[in-house]
């Protein structure tokens, strides 16, 4: 489970991670209620990655700016994801970006502590063109993973001066090992210009896996606006919807080897019902790029007149959208008398229904 920006943070306070002064305003608060006496970051609240980059992050110079950068925000999505809540922080004046996590590492069998001087930007980007500016470090969990150890790791990398670095990491290691994190990641870790250190972002996740022993009910609140179903935004302009991740995947495949990218992988899961196909639906046409719905059903659990009964009701909110269904299995006959008495193409092979849909674009 991945945990919002500010509950991460309130983690990093419990361990005494430092974290810029922050509140948390929600859509229907009243703003002029708000005070602000000093430069303001406004940052969405979601879950998707690149949040920055898609326009999630603003900055406010006093309150009037405040309030409309606020409204902005709150009528906006973050890549599909609406903005429910927004954390206000100060804005910290920054001198350096460093990069700082702790992730599983699955080939090693080991935690592993990733640092860079190159924070702030993608990580992926520096690995590619900076290979030489990260520092890996592997974990051995049987010892205790000291801060003088973590020092040594650093020594020569940052100034001394920066070395208290070593106890926000030391620090973070123990969140890492008593929450059962599998991700917990500080991009940026600030410096600001009167030689502060914080981390101006946070991001925990949570083993899901962990449950049993772990209080997630206080996160409660992440789980609250989760989908009933998997789903990932890619870049191209045809959705793909399936039951189950493999034939999803299949499905893309089949979209790929056609020539076109999909626009989505949405996995609506075993025993989908008329409301989870109309939400998944929906979900994937707010998505304005999307040219065409290529469905497939392998139908178990699920039940095939279920399913088409959802299209044929988001279908006439879309006439411009193309649709193509495979379903087959649980109440097939069924299913495709009410896809054919309202005119969606049907097919039994998943490669010709997504022929068709390409070629009728
Ligand atoms: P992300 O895009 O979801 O990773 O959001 P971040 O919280 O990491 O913010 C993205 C970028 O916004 C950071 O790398 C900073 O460059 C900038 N930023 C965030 N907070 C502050 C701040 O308090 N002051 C300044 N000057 N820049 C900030
Ligand atoms: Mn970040």
């Amino acid at each position: 489970m991945k945990l919002y920006e500010y509950e991460a943070k309130n983690l990093f306070r419990y361990y005494n991670i430092p974290v810029p002064e922050s509140f948390l305003i929600y859509k229907d608060d009243n703003l002029d209620l708000v005070d602000i006496d000093k430069e303001v970051v406004l940052k969405a609240q979601v879950l998707v990655g690149g949040r920055g980059k898609a326009g999630g992050i603003l900055f406010a110079k006093n309150k009037k700016e405040f309030i409309e950068k606020a409204k902005e925000l709150f009528n906006k999505e973050i890549k599909g994801e609406k903005v429910e809540k927004i954390l206000v922080e100060e804005k910290l004046k920054i001198k350096k970006e460093y990069y700082v996590s702790i992730t599983i590492d699955r080939d090693a069998k080991k935690p592993v502590l990733i640092f860079s001087t190159e924070g702030g930007v993608d990580i992926e980007e520096v690995a590619k063109k900076n290979p030489e500016k990260i520092i890996k470090y592997h974990i051995d969990v049987l010892k205790p993973f000291l801060p003088y150890k973590i020092r040594w790791i650093l020594d020569g990398k940052i100034p001394s001066e920066e070395l208290a670095i070593a106890n926000i990491i030391y620090n973070l290691y123990q969140l890492f090992k008593e929450k059962d994190a599998t991700l917990v990641e500080i991009n940026p870790l600030v410096i600001t210009e009167d030689n502060k250190i914080y981390a101006a972002d946070a991001v925990v996740i949570l083993d899901d896996d962990a449950h049993y022993r772990q209080n997630f009910e206080a996160f409660e609140e992440s789980n609250k606006e989760k989908l009933p179903f998997a789903y990932v935004e890619l870049d191209g302009d045809i959705t793909v919807i399936g039951n189950g991740a493999g034939l999803t995947l299949a499905s893309m495949d089949i979209i790929k080897n056609l020539g076109r990218e999909p626009a989505c992988f949405l996995d609506i899961g075993g025993g989908a019902d008329t409301e989870t196909v109309k939400l998944a639906l929906k979900k994937v046409l707010s998505n304005k790029k999307v040219k065409g719905v290529f469905i497939n059903i392998l139908a178990g659990i699920t039940k095939c007149d279920e399913v088409a009964k959802g299209i044929v009701e988001i279908l006439k909110e879309h006439p411009n959208v193309k649709f193509s269904v495979r379903m087959m299995g649980t109440n097939e006959e069924l299913g495709r008398k009410i896809l054919e008495e309202n005119n969606i193409y049907y097919e039994t092979s998943m490669e010709e229904a997504a022929k068709k849909l390409i070629e009728n674009l």
